[in-house]
């Protein structure tokens, strides 16, 4: 079998990226190597910068997205029993939205039906050869059976344990990582959300999220030690920890009901350089992870897809090398300045186990500034709304 670019992974980076590429016709082939409902029952990011938003439209896949999304102009941040927002419409003149990722890959899915582009589920033991030479090769086993691909390139979008990282030399691969000492317990409940935007919270008992998906689907998360479970957490338990955690005149609009979903997420952040060795390139969570307190995994991933689908267009159409040369150095540009972002976030909300007296005083401070500095408010917003690629 021969291709143009094989895609490894069929989250929402392969998925976008086949999509960009369809609509100029270049040949896709994703190789996933779970089931389409495993792809689909992942409950994870849930917030779409304007980037992303805009790429979306881009691919055309947009229709759903634009009639259901729900457009937030800010968010809350409480510390204690204090509430503040940040209005990006009135600080940026812009604006989120709230759609689930089990939605994008959804619609993404959809459409490449539509296109006939082939999607091999259930791809297992893919190996990458030769992608420092001009002549790459993929091969995958589907039921026993062992099959190879030939194509120009390969477009990395596995995710964060997947096998296309790995296929770049330890001599050549560089990897930055920071791991929290704590993680996100996380809930869905078919219970109407207690605020209409985000509310962030930091509180002596730790970091809080209320989010959302619709108005009667409802995301919230406490900041847990990374030793908890998920058995170990009733709904009750829950509730009542995350309304210990918010200010009161929230805590008791709180509605609550059985959790459909229940898990725990560690926190970390991580970058791979380069993003490209040869005719490999990395996209998504495959060459970098940050701590959701910023939202800004799937946007992040989002940006590289936008790099790289543009590089590869400009190849085939022009035969122009030039954006595949840059493709790492403009990517990580745009990565590391949503590492700082998430990073500063995490900083900002939670409780670390050795924080000192100082540390504590410190991050006060930083809040209060947040709270009635226009200017950070504005930097806050720029960020969270998220960079121009
Ligand atoms: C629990 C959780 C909560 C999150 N919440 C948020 C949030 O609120 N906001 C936010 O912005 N981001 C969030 N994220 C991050 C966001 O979901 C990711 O950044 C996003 O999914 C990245 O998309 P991706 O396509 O690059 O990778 P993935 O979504 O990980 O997709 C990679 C795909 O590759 C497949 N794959 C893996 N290995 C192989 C292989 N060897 N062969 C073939 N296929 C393979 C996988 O099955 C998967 O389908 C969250 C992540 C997690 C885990």
């Amino acid at each position: 079998m021969r291709t143009q670019v094989v895609i490894v992974g069929g989250g929402p980076s392969g998925l976008l990226l086949g999509q960009l590429l369809a609509l100029k016709g270049i040949e896709t082939v994703i190789l996933e190597r779970k089931t389409r409902d495993y792809v689909l029952s992942r409950i994870r990011a849930g917030i779409l910068e304007t980037g992303l938003v805009n790429l979306m439209r881009k691919a055309g896949v947009a229709e759903r997205m634009d009639r259901e999304c729900i457009v937030h102009d800010g968010t809350y941040i409480s510390y204690e029993n204090e509430l503040f927002s940040i209005n990006f419409k009135e600080l940026i003149d812009q604006s989120v939205v709230v759609y689930g990722q089990t939605e994008v890959t959804r619609d993404l899915y959809d459409a490449r039906d539509q296109i006939g582009a082939k999607t091999v589920f259930e791809a297992e033991g893919v190996q990458i050869l030769d992608a420092d030479s001009n002549a790459p090769l993929v091969t995958y086993c589907v039921n026993g059976v062992q099959y190879t691909i030939a194509c120009d390139f390969i477009a990395g979008c596995d995710g964060f344990r997947g096998v296309s990282r790995k296929t770049i030399p330890e001599t050549v691969r560089q990897e930055f990582e920071k791991v929290f000492p704590f993680g996100w317990l996380g809930i869905l409940s078919e219970t109407p959300p207690v605020h209409d935007e985000l509310i962030y919270a930091n509180s002596e008992r730790g970091f809080a999220l209320c989010s959302l998906r619709n108005e009667n689907l409802s995301r919230y998360y406490v900041q847990c030690p990374l030793t908890d479970t998920v058995e170990g957490w009733s709904d009750d338990a829950f509730w009542d920890e995350l309304r210990s955690r918010l200010p009161q005149s929230i805590a008791e609009k709180i509605v609550t009901g059985p959790s459909i979903e229940k898990s725990i997420a560690p926190l970390r952040s991580f970058v791979s350089e380069p993003m490209r060795w040869g005719r490999l390139f990395l996209c998504g969570d495959a060459a970098h992870i940050v701590p959701p307190t910023g939202a800004k995994g799937l946007n992040t991933a989002a940006s590289d897809v936008h790099y790289l689908s543009e590089a590869l267009i400009q190849y085939y159409e022009h035969s122009d090398e030039q954006g595949i040369d840059s493709y790492s150095e403009m990517a990580l540009a745009r990565v590391w300045k949503a590492e700082r972002f998430s990073w500063a976030t995490t900083n900002l909300l939670h409780r670390f186990p050795d924080q000192s007296g100082f540390d504590l005083k410190m991050q006060r401070a930083e809040i209060e500034s947040l709270h009635h500095n226009k200017a950070a408010q504005k930097w806050f917003a720029q960020n969270y709304v998220g960079l121009p690629y």
